[in-house]
């Protein structure tokens, strides 16, 4: 399966992505900790995004679009995948029809997630981050056993620097105004599937899955996505 998560800042693309890639065995590419990784590498690249990233703005679209494409090269991408956070702009979009229409593939869904903007401000305020498997966790709806480290690998957790109110207002403005329409573009009624975000982890898995018309579908060990 090929699948594109979309949504706005602090809707769950992140977590459900993560999710899904266990369930169906297939890669999680997401720009976001890609691009973080470059960050905590130090890497030029990530030395340039940095600074549009902690305003809240979007990086480049070549960076991006380079970006994709060189990690849709691997070969673990070959079985399928879930894009989270790519295409932001119709920029982007036009590049990613490019790259599949020349691999001969196609997206079979882009799952969009639907959230109230006072939501998506406390869900993006509350969370915390492990800097080395990328879970998060929520203080007050997911908090971790052992008050700031992850359960996983008892790492401390982090508050992710455009996490801050002011450049999560930011980063929602920049979202309805470039990202909102990029929906749009694939918005045929087979591709899009619309799900209603506002409701606990579990219960948001079960309507992907059913949209998906994948119910049921068991969590496997999970795999390497980078
Ligand atoms: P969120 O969806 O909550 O904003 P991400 O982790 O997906 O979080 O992205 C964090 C930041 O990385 C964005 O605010 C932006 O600066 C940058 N970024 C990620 N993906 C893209 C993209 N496709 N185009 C431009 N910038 C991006």
């Amino acid at each position: 399966m090929r699948l594109l998560m979309a949504g706005s800042p602090g809707s769950g693309k992140g977590t459900h992505s993560r999710r899904l890639s266990n369930c169906l065995g297939i890669p999680h590419i997401s720009t976001g900790d890609l691009l973080r990784e470059q960050v905590a590498l130090g890497t030029p690249l990530g030395l340039n995004a940095k600074a549009f990233m902690d305003r809240g703005d979007y990086v480049p679209d070549e960076v991006m679009v380079g970006m994709i494409k060189d990690r849709l090269a691997d070969p673990d991408a070959d079985r399928g995948f879930i894009i989270d956070g790519f295409p932001r702009t119709v920029t982007q979009a036009d590049a990613l029809d490019k790259m599949l229409a020349d691999l001969g593939q196609s997206i079979d869904a882009v799952i969009v997630l639907e959230v109230p903007v006072e939501e998506m401000v406390r869900r993006l305020s509350g969370r915390r981050t492990c800097p080395t498997c990328q879970r998060s966790y929520h203080m007050d709806d997911d908090p971790p056993a052992d008050d700031e480290r992850c359960n996983d690998d008892n790492t401390p957790l982090e508050r992710r620097s455009d996490d801050e109110p002011e450049t999560v207002r930011h980063r929602l403005k920049v979202y309805s105004e470039r990202t909102a329409g990029v929906i749009e573009h694939y918005d045929t009624d087979s591709v899009v599937k619309r799900i209603n975000g506002e409701a606990d982890i579990d219960e948001v898995h079960r309507r992907i899955d059913e949209a998906l018309g994948i119910s049921g579908s068991a969590v496997r060990p999970p795999v390497q996505s980078g």
